[in-house]
């Protein structure tokens, strides 16, 4: 079992919107997301932003390191 959850949640800062709902916005380039670990897993291994600056970064899976 990993010992915690992903961290590529640590990359995104948690909103709410008028409706109360969370959102997730991407701190490399802004862009909101639900709350879907799948979808902010998915842009953060692809977010162009993040890769720009972090290119010695590898993409991470959401079940290890
Ligand atoms: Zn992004």
């Amino acid at each position: 079992m990993p010992r915690e959850k992903s961290s590529f949640w640590s990359e995104f800062k948690e909103k709410t919107d008028q409706n109360g709902k969370k959102r997730f916005q991407c701190k490399h380039c802004s862009t909101e997301k639900a709350m879907n670990a799948t979808r902010l897993l998915d842009h953060y291994n692809t977010c162009l932003a993040r890769l720009a600056s972090q290119e010695f970064n590898l993409p991470i899976s959401s079940d290890s390191n």
